[in-house]
């Protein structure tokens, strides 16, 4: 499952763009920098491909069950 670190998130719109799956979307909640953050708006669709975590720029997401490779 995508886990979301929201104070990371400069609400670039990368991970919301190239997710094959449409599961993510921004909220309308800020962050303490002020930024919108993405939300799993449709988590049931998520294929645990990672695109997510890859694009962002900003290392805000993580797979934590994906082997690791997005861990430290
Ligand atoms: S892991 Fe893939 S399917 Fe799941 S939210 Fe990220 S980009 Fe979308
Ligand atoms: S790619 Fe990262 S920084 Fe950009 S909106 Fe998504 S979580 Fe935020």
């Amino acid at each position: 499952m995508v886990e979301i670190n929201p104070i990371l998130c400069k609400s670039c719109g990368y991970c919301v763009r190239f997710c094959p799956k449409q599961v993510l979307s921004i909220g309308k909640t800020r962050n303490k920098r002020g930024f919108f953050y993405p939300e799993l708006s449709d988590p049931d669709n998520c294929i645990s491909c990672a695109v997510c975590a890859t694009v962002c720029p900003e290392g805000a997401i993580e797979l934590p069950g994906k082997g690791g490779e997005n861990d430290g």
